[in-house]
């Protein structure tokens, strides 16, 4: 299994979770704490996916999707959010992120989603 994940997230356990569980899984994980790294990440690395906090300080979740969507308008975009925010869902919907996951998140989900998702950008099973 290949393919890279980059996750963007200001909290550090929430990052090192998700690098250890993924890593773990076989992916690649590049990791960014704020918004102008995230941005640098997705020039420098091109992942395959983006797991994206919406609630970070300076530039958030969707204001960093707005910039990705400059140059990057296929790029598959997660959302990670808390539980409520469904106004700010929906617009990350409109910017075409593929999903979005409600922290706490089921470790399990997240990692059978970004399967499904990487599958799909390499071999084109959906598994
Ligand atoms: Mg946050």
């Amino acid at each position: 299994m290949t393919g890279k994940v980059l996750v963007v997230d200001d909290q550090y356990g929430i990052r090192a979770l998700l690098q250890e569980v993924l890593s773990r899984d076989g992916y690649q994980i590049c990791l960014a704490a704020s918004g102008s790294e995230a941005l640098a990440m997705v020039v420098r690395e091109h992942p395959d996916l983006v797991l994206l906090d919406m609630k970070i300080p300076g530039m958030d979740g969707l204001e960093i999707l707005t910039n990705i969507r400059k140059t990057e308008p296929s790029m598959k975009v997660a959302m990670m959010t808390a539980y409520g925010e469904l106004d700010l869902i929906k617009e990350a919907g409109e910017l075409n992120a593929i999903g979005h996951f409600a922290k706490p998140f089921d470790i399990d989900e997240v990692r059978r989603f970004v399967r499904r998702v990487i599958g799909e950008a390499h071999d084109g099973t959906g598994l």
